[in-house]
């Protein structure tokens, strides 16, 4: 008997790809194997992101072709899973007949029980948010992958009107240090150096039951041995406090390099956003970074096009760009989503003015992105390898700043989670090529 296969694809951010690493676990550990090919696949999962409406679009565009695979395969199961899942619920089920469950977020634990309430004829809707949600340390296909991920705090409290993720992951519900030490520790014996912790507000962390917050869980996580590399995203501007900065000063293996979403220069902006920040007191927390941290590097996302955003806020973004020097930046047009508040605001920006913002916002960056890479040629760094190049013989990893860097080199040599020490020949405006020093 062939053994039953799997394919997973995945949206959004690295909450979503660590759900899917446990959705991966839980189905192997029921002898059902991953394929590359979603038409030889018996189970097809599609872990979507909502966070605006065209990845959603795409997300049932993509069940439309799946669901053809039906005609030769009518034992296969197609599940959503994610933030689609969690926003559409019942209405994906009804809207698409061969659709098998809908799976939220916050039961990925539970995808074993789904299937096989739907091999007893259910078509399965498991969202919501349960008090108690499993989680099956051992059950999570970690290989291929060159860090390790650890949840430590979901949802979100705070209601920025653009956002949609209150919704769809609940609210703020944080791990305990003691699973959370537990989990690293795990990850580390099995022979990770890089721990990314998550969270869609990973600084708003607080121990359950202890008086602790996220400057104490850096206190304890980075000293742990054989953790080479410590990240955490997404940081919000407003939760970083001064003994968070002292940590990120005091632990070397804390990487130098930071996500901190601004979304707006504009303060009239930020305020329609409810982000709860100006952009001088954002400004002053990357000095008080800068000033802890000489070698950080940060990254952002930013909104153009936000409801009512003027020609003159507009300016006061790209003004805040230009004094950043952002080593990244992840820009989008506004996208309305249902059940926020901003749809409701005045004054939308029309789709040409906006596309037209989010060009020169890019434009704008890539020059500064190409002189700061362009200060790096020449020097020295070790990579963490995350896979092979798009050329042969070339391989792909980050600098400990998050870079993206291609070299000369072979997986057989250096296969994904290796380090290997590089020195940088050249810049491009969004990686750097360099040539390995370890052979
Ligand atoms: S902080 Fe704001 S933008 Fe971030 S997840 Fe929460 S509501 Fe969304």
């Amino acid at each position: 008997m062939t053994a039953r296969r799997y394919f997973i694809e995945t949206w959004g951010c690295q909450m979503n790809e660590l759900d899917s690493q446990r959705m991966a676990g839980q189905l192997m550990a029921q002898g059902i194997l991953p394929t590359r090919d979603p038409q030889e696949a018996d189970v097809i999962l599609l872990n979507s992101c909502s966070i605006r409406d065209k990845a959603q679009q795409k997300v049932y565009s993509r069940i439309g072709e799946y669901r053809l695979f039906k005609g030769e395969r009518p034992q296969l199961r197609i599940g959503l899973c994610g933030c689609v899942a969690q926003q559409e619920g019942q209405r994906a089920l009804d809207v698409v007949p061969d659709l098998d469950f809908v799976l939220g977020p916050a039961r990925v634990g539970e995808l074993r029980e789904v299937l096989s309430r739907r091999d007893a004829g259910e078509r399965v809707l498991a969202t919501g948010f349960p008090e108690v949600r499993p989680f099956d340390l051992d059950a999570i296909a970690r290989d291929g992958s060159h860090k390790g991920m650890v949840t430590i705090i979901e949802g979100c409290n705070k209601r920025c009107t653009f956002c949609i993720v209150p919704t769809t992951r609940g609210a703020e519900r944080s791990r305990s240090l003691r699973e959370i030490v537990k989990e690293v520790r795990h990850l580390l014996d099995y022979g990770f150096v890089e721990i990314e912790l998550l969270g869609q507000t990973v600084n708003h962390w607080r121990d359950p039951i202890e008086n602790l917050d996220f400057a104490d869980l850096l206190a304890v996580v980075a000293p742990m041995a054989g953790l080479k590399r410590l990240r955490f995203v997404t940081s919000y501007p407003r939760d970083f406090t001064p003994r968070m900065i002292e940590q990120v000063a005091l632990h070397s293996n804390i990487c130098p390099y930071l996500h901190l979403p601004v979304q707006s220069g504009s303060n009239s902006v930020l305020r329609r956003m409810g982000r709860g920040y100006t952009h001088e007191e954002y400004r002053a927390l990357v000095a008080a970074l800068r000033a802890a941290r000489a070698d950080l590097a940060i990254s952002t996302d930013l909104i153009v096009g936000f409801p009512g955003e003027t020609e003159a806020e507009f300016q006061d973004t790209l003004q805040l760009v230009e004094d950043m020097n952002f080593t990244a930046l992840y820009a989008f047009k506004y996208s309305p989503r249902p059940g926020t508040a901003a749809p409701r605001l005045p004054d939308a920006v029309d789709d040409v003015t906006a596309s037209r913002r989010l060009q020169i916002l890019l434009d704008f960056q890539n020059v500064i992105q190409r002189r700061l890479n362009e200060d790096l040629v020449g020097r020295e760094y070790e990579v963490l390898v995350t896979g092979a190049g798009r050329q042969t013989g070339t391989l792909a990893g980050r600098t400990p700043c998050h870079r993206i860097v291609h070299f000369n080199g072979e997986p057989s040599m250096y296969p994904a989670g290796s380090l290997v020490q590089v020195r940088v020949d050249r810049a491009l405006t969004h990686s750097l090529l360099a040539s390995s020093l370890s052979a």
